[in-house]
């Protein structure tokens, strides 16, 4: 089936993100918006920050997944040497499961 690319309009479906750490895709309301501040990976949860985003599923196993892999330079379009430490940080500090994966 051919995919049509939205700007951004919610006809209906929820745009379709892929995790960077497992690469599955998830609705990117089930997702966690990552932003880059120079080469600092910050955790996005309001979705407000300017810029290009990346998307991780609320899940340590993703995160790990995600720093082994380092898709940072590709993600966010700058190479580089990232440092993804604020969102362990995030991941440890807050219950990003609840405040990401609220339903219904
Ligand atoms: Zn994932």
């Amino acid at each position: 089936m051919p995919r049509r690319a939205r700007l951004g309009e919610a006809g209906g479906r929820p745009p379709v993100r892929t995790c960077i750490g497992c690469r599955s895709r998830a609705d990117q309301s089930e997702l966690l918006r990552l932003v880059a501040d120079g080469l600092l990976v910050l955790p996005d949860p309001r979705r407000r920050a300017p810029g290009r985003g990346a998307y991780l599923h609320p899940d340590p196993e993703c995160l790990r997944a995600a720093e082994k892999r380092r898709p940072w330079p590709r993600a966010f379009r700058a190479p580089g040497r990232y440092d993804a430490s604020r969102v362990a940080a995030y991941f440890a500090e807050s219950h990003a499961l609840e405040s990401v994966a609220v339903k219904g």
